[in-house]
């Protein structure tokens, strides 16, 4: 088969992007390497704003109907037990949602294939296809044959691995891991119902909140040294370092893992290229991984997968030019960063907080006597400073000029 776009990945990025491609009548092929449902390491704290998306992706009642959780606040707790609290309204529309991503990235991928998406799961995908600059398409694996995919435009919307991004770059090839994160899903905990609360500790933070049927998510990041010295062993990394917290200390006292622990490590946060290479488009974690202490790591995979459609769509009529492809990048590049650019920059800053639990405390602190600080701070986390809509575009020359990301 001929496809305008392959994608690579169908988290919430890639199957978003291939709903909007597939419903503006481009032919599309996304290839994932579980079989879904699947579970999934993440905090599962849908941020309210996704309710638009899921309202323009057709998916919002199949979401309601799974039972999501409605999450009204965000509690911050210091180590000793201050906090400052956050509410959902904040960031428009009255909650979020606490929602297995088992279920919510499989709604959204039977969602792409209603809407003509080609879907092949349990395919991996092995390396990008590249001609001089140009990336042609993906390899991958099923069952042990490979397969070649090739289209214009290919996207990569593999998370954090960066599958294809990764391997156009020598340089760009995994270093050790400095973070981990694990998640279980607990029964018997104390958190408090409609709330999400993040826990601080030495060396990382955790959140705590309630997902469908009743059953709290735990989805908490350490230092890779602490876990080492702890063994691996996250019950054990969970009782000594995430319960120093006093909140935590209380909440998890009783609770009991209903399902095995997941685990996953990184390298950094941040932002990455967005258009790496002609033909190439990053999107989700691929293109930047914000701290998930925001929880917005999800709106932003669901915004960027929107926001590469639209650039695609816009020049649909001439995918087959590689001029037309460059613009396609040099767009992308220069609207992403005028979306996500500042956002990525305070989440850096407060970064630095989040792993030092005095300045942790200090924050909490001083956010909670001025509420004026603590809207505008959770705000920044979210929305551009320069309030660019999806419908507002870039003119090409002004596209050129944007080239670079802001480093953080
Ligand atoms: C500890 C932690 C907690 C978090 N908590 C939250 C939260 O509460 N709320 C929130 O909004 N965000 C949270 N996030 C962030 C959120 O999980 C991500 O931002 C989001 O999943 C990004 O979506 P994506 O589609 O870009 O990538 P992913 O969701 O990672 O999807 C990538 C897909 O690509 C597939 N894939 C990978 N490699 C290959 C390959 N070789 N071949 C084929 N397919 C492949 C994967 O199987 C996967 O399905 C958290 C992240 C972490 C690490």
């Amino acid at each position: 088969m001929h496809f305008d776009v392959i994608i690579a990945g169908a988290g919430p990025a890639g199957s978003s992007a291939a709903i909007h491609l597939a419903r503006n009548g481009l032919r599309v092929l996304l290839v994932e390497q579980k079989k879904f449902p699947r579970a999934k390491l993440c905090g599962e704290f849908i941020s309210p704003e996704c309710w638009r998306h899921f309202q323009n992706l057709g998916v919002e009642e199949s979401m309601i109907s799974a039972g999501p959780s409605a999450i009204t606040e965000t509690v911050f707790y210091s180590t000793r037990g201050h906090r400052v609290t956050i509410p959902s309204s904040w960031f428009g529309g009255p909650s979020a949602l606490g929602l297995s991503r088992a279920v919510m990235d499989n709604v959204l991928l039977r969602r792409a294939q209603e809407c003509g998406v080609s879907v092949l799961e349990g395919a991996s995908i092995s390396e990008p296809i590249i001609d001089g600059q140009d990336v042609l398409g993906f390899k991958t694996k099923i069952d042990g044959a490979e397969q070649e995919h090739r289209a214009p435009v290919t996207m990569d919307a593999t998370g954090r691995a960066r599958i294809l991004t990764r391997k156009l770059n020598a340089a760009q090839q995994k270093s050790k891991a400095k973070l981990i994160a694990f998640k279980a899903h607990l029964r018997n905990t104390c958190v408090a119902e409609n709330a999400c609360e993040i826990y601080f500790y030495p060396e990382g933070y955790g959140g705590l909140s309630t997902i469908e049927g009743e059953i709290s998510n735990l989805c908490f990041i350490i230092s890779a040294k602490q876990v080492r010295r702890h063994h691996s062993d996250p019950e054990m990394v969970m009782r000594e370092l995430v319960m120093k917290n006093r909140r935590a200390a209380y909440t998890l006292a009783q609770a009991e893992a209903e399902s095995e622990w997941l685990s996953a490590s990184w390298e950094r946060f941040g932002p990455q290229l967005p258009s790496p290479a002609r033909g190439l488009l990053a999107i989700g974690d691929a293109a930047a991984f914000i701290d998930p202490f925001t929880g917005s790591g999800m709106l932003m995979a669901l915004e960027s997968g929107e926001l590469a459609a639209t650039v695609v769509v816009r020049h649909r009529d001439k995918l087959a030019s590689r001029a037309s492809l460059a613009s396609v990048g040099a767009e992308y590049n220069a609207e992403y960063v005028r979306k996500f650019g500042s956002r990525l920059r305070i989440s850096g800053l407060l970064r630095r907080a989040a792993f030092n639990p005095r300045l942790a405390g200090l924050g909490i602190a001083i956010c909670s006597v001025s509420e004026q600080l603590r809207t505008r701070l959770a705000r920044a986390t979210r929305t551009s400073t320069h309030g660019v809509g999806l419908s507002e575009t870039i003119s090409p020359a002004k596209a050129q000029r944007r080239k670079a990301l802001p480093r953080l």
